[in-house]
């Protein structure tokens, strides 16, 4: 694992040209006052959206300390915004992190951090709850970890089937949290308790 590596950069001029071209495509007029700022708008959109490309998610864990707590931590409704690799529309929500130390505690924020970062890339609901659960299983070693994302996506919302306040809920599952149903039912209902 190489830490602090930057993957790629974003080539903000490209995205201003694409965007101008998409505005001449559907017949717009890219000059016209409102319009003429638009590509380099979204263009710094983009750069924040899928900043996440450009960092190493794991090195948010790079800070463990040694603890002998060995019970549950569950960090929950941490905000997340994404974008749906298959629309580039977004879909946002609130992931919810549990999980079982072995001897190695992060800092609360940090497992936020890692969810945020995997989220500012193209995305799918799964991919980002796994990566979320095997970044924590991988670099902390815990007993388990169990991530559940809720989230609305925009592409359900305003195209096709539509259907406004649908939320996708995922989940990832690993060690103690799969082999043993009584934490993970503890973990679950821990998580989707109101306040
Ligand atoms: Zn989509």
């Amino acid at each position: 694992r190489v830490k602090g590596v930057i993957f790629m950069s974003i080539d903000i001029k490209k995205i201003e040209e694409a965007v101008k071209n998409i505005l001449e495509a559907i017949g717009e007029d890219p000059n016209r006052e409102g319009l003429k700022d638009t590509p380099k708008r979204v263009a710094k959109f983009y750069e924040e959206a899928f900043s996440g490309l450009s960092v190493d998610p794991q090195k948010n864990l790079d800070v463990e300390f040694s603890e002998n707590h060995e019970e549950m931590v569950i960090v929950k409704d941490i905000p997340i915004y994404s974008m749906c690799e298959h629309h580039l529309l977004p879909f946002f929500g609130y992931a919810h992190i549990a999980y079982i130390p072995r001897g190695k505690v992060t800092g609360l924020s940090k497992l936020a951090r890692v969810a945020e970062d995997f989220a500012r890339r193209p995305q799918l609901q799964e991919r980002l709850t796994s990566q979320i659960a095997d970044t924590i299983k991988n670099t902390l070693n815990p007993h388990g970890v169990l991530v559940v994302i809720e989230a609305e996506h925009m592409c359900m919302t305003i195209r096709g089937i539509k259907k406004p306040g649908s939320r996708t809920v995922t989940s990832a599952v690993r060690g103690i949290f799969r082999k043993n149903a009584a934490t993970r039912a503890e973990a679950f209902s821990l998580i989707m308790s109101k306040k």
